[in-house]
């Protein structure tokens, strides 16, 4: 059977077409510019048209029906989805009721999976949730020492990012180890332009760094990760800054790119560094001391550790950050864990997760 995964953006549809049941990628793409003044490609509904027709004309189906299940990621599942589920109208009203959690997500998620549902309405679809490999975190760790009314009335809590990629290294984790993953306690770690860690114990999930939304945590491409809360008052009393104004600094001018005044791309940053420039060294200086931090403290929330996993574009490339963060961790542990680089692959455990769902659950 065919699989094809979407991932739809805001302004672009990323999608990978799938063999099953002994998964084989088949063919992958990437429409872009959605809705952009020279684009030809104006709505979702024509991206995803676009992309059943190039993979029709590359030969790789005789008919779009051969497409079976439609994996979608969905960003934001909030408290409902603790699992992938078939789509139906129920999961589509509750991934609406999500939009104001993901007001930059969730919308075209949604629109690419009305899109499949008009255009192939024989295929069934799944939803695979960013937040959902976390919502086995327990309530200490997703509550914030804030009133509790606003847990209460507004659902302000810890949910976490990156999900997929995190459940997808651990189950890679546990075939390389030979342990079943519920017998395993690991520190997963991506590292791409989002920046974010997990503490899975017994093979669970049970504190991860991005929080109710993915600026909260590790020091990122462009985001600052952890501050002083008060510094966004500062900033708007002393300063005069507006909030969308602070908003943009926080999320997209900070991280690497804001310490090193140069590129949220760690490539561009290291090789200046490398080269003598000053504030290069420190914004890598400050990205790995931020990781060195929450991989101790994740230390203590697991006790024993049987291996830290790294994982994404800098995680899976950078030898020197893996070195600099696991400095002296073999030493600080009675069994010292493992040090592993494994490949993300989200796409592969949303076809995975979906084939699973629908040869369990069947019809919605
Ligand atoms: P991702 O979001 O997973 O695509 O990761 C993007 C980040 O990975 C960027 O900061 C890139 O500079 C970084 N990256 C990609 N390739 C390498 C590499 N060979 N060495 C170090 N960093 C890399």
């Amino acid at each position: 059977m065919k699989i094809l995964v979407l991932n739809c953006g805001s302004s672009s549809v990323k999608y990978k077409l799938f063999r099953f049941p002994h998964p084989r990628l088949i063919e992958k793409g990437l429409i872009e510019k959605i809705g952009e003044k020279d684009s030809s490609v104006r709505t979702h509904h024509e991206a995803i048209e676009r992309v059943f027709s190039d993979i029709k004309e590359a030969g790789f189906i005789k008919s779009f029906k051969e497409i079976e299940i439609i994996g979608h990621r969905v960003v934001h599942g909030g408290e409902k989805f603790k699992d992938p589920v078939v789509i139906n109208r129920g999961v589509i009203k509750e991934i609406r009721k999500n939009i104001k959690l993901a007001p930059l997500h969730n919308p075209a998620n949604l629109e690419g999976i009305i899109a499949c549902g008009k255009i192939l309405p024989s295929a069934r679809q799944v939803a695979v949730f960013d937040t959902a490999f976390h919502q086995t975190i327990p309530p200490f760790a997703y509550i914030y020492a804030l009133p509790l009314e606003l847990y209460k009335k507004y659902k302000i809590r810890r949910y976490g990012f990156h999900g997929t990629s995190h459940h997808y290294v651990a189950h890679e984790a546990a075939k390389l180890l030979g342990k079943p993953l519920r017998k395993l306690n690991l520190i997963t770690i991506h590292l791409g332009n989002g920046c974010s860690i997990s503490a899975i114990k017994k093979g669970k999930c049970i504190d991860t760094s991005m929080g109710f939304t993915p600026l909260e945590g590790l020091v990122m491409g462009t985001r600052c990760g952890n501050i002083d809360t008060a510094i966004v008052f500062y900033l708007h009393r002393q300063l005069g800054m507006s909030i969308e104004s602070i908003d943009i600094l926080l999320n997209k001018k900070s991280g690497l790119l804001g310490v090193s005044g140069l590129s949220n791309d760690f490539r561009k940053v290291k090789s200046a560094a490398d080269k003598g420039n000053k504030e290069a060294r420190l914004a890598l200086d400050v990205f790995v001391y931020a990781l060195k931090k929450y991989i101790g403290s994740y230390i203590m929330v697991l006790g024993k550790v049987d291996a830290v996993i790294f994982t994404a574009g800098i995680g899976e490339n950078s030898r020197w950050v893996v070195r600099e963060a696991t400095k002296g961790i073999k030493s600080m542990l009675k069994d010292s864990p493992k040090v592993l680089v494994i490949p993300t692959n989200e796409e592969l455990m949303i076809a995975a997760l979906a084939y699973k769902v629908v040869k369990t659950k069947g019809t919605p």
